[in-house]
């Protein structure tokens, strides 16, 4: 029986090459070995205070689908310099995500934190991995 060549479909190797976008404070290039990915937790505080007050306005299990439009976003992290450092609270060092695996470990790590949920880690990761996604 000839074997047969190349990939199956759905077998296909994810696209991990790590993007470096510029710095989302004084937008110049960002390096490895010089750039975090950092959130804020004031930012973090606020978007769980603006949820609780939402959820308390829309007291009614079903929704109209101009309510989820008006559902407050996350807090974003951010991708900076670690210079560049003005009000982080807590910081991944750009190293320490430079492959899948590694970010698989921190999205397990950070599953763990109770202010997780305020946050929009699949955008963060989807800014240095923009190929992901699509790939999945
Ligand atoms: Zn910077």
């Amino acid at each position: 029986m000839k074997k047969a060549k190349g990939r199956i479909s759905g077998e296909k190797k994810i696209r991990g090459k790590m993007q470096l976008p510029k710095c989302d404070l004084c937008r110049q290039m960002v390096q490895l070995k010089d750039g975090v990915l950092s959130i804020c937790f004031n930012e973090i505080l606020e978007v769980e205070h603006i949820r609780k007050r939402w959820e308390e306005d829309h007291p009614d299990l079903i929704l109209h689908v101009r309510d989820f439009l008006t559902y407050p976003d996350q807090a974003d992290w951010k991708w900076q310099h670690s210079k560049c450092d003005v009000d982080s609270s807590y910081q991944i060092e750009a190293a320490r995500l430079d492959n899948i695996e590694k970010v698989l470990h921190w999205t397990f790590h950070l599953m763990g934190k109770n202010w997780f949920q305020f946050t929009d880690w699949r955008k963060a990761i989807l800014r240095l991995y923009p190929g992901i996604y699509g790939d999945l």
